[in-house]
């Protein structure tokens, strides 16, 4: 297991590097920033600015067609 400080608010994050690869996206449990796996060997991350407007709204109905 290895650990990652989060560069916003540098809490430690675990994490099992069998289970994140580059651009793996995970969220800090101390700011709740989303945080992305930029390097792996060492792991590095970094904050995501994640706009509200880009999220994808899965929920959505693309199925218009008029
Ligand atoms: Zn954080």
């Amino acid at each position: 297991m290895n650990t990652v400080m989060c560069p916003e608010c540098g809490e430690v994050i675990a994490i099992n590097p069998d289970e994140v690869e580059l651009a793996s996206r995970l969220v800090c449990e101390g700011c709740y920033s989303t945080l992305e796996v930029v390097a792996e060997d060492p792991i590095e991350v970094a904050v995501v600015e994640v706009d509200p407007d880009e999220v994808e709204d899965d929920d959505y109905d693309e199925d218009d067609d008029i």
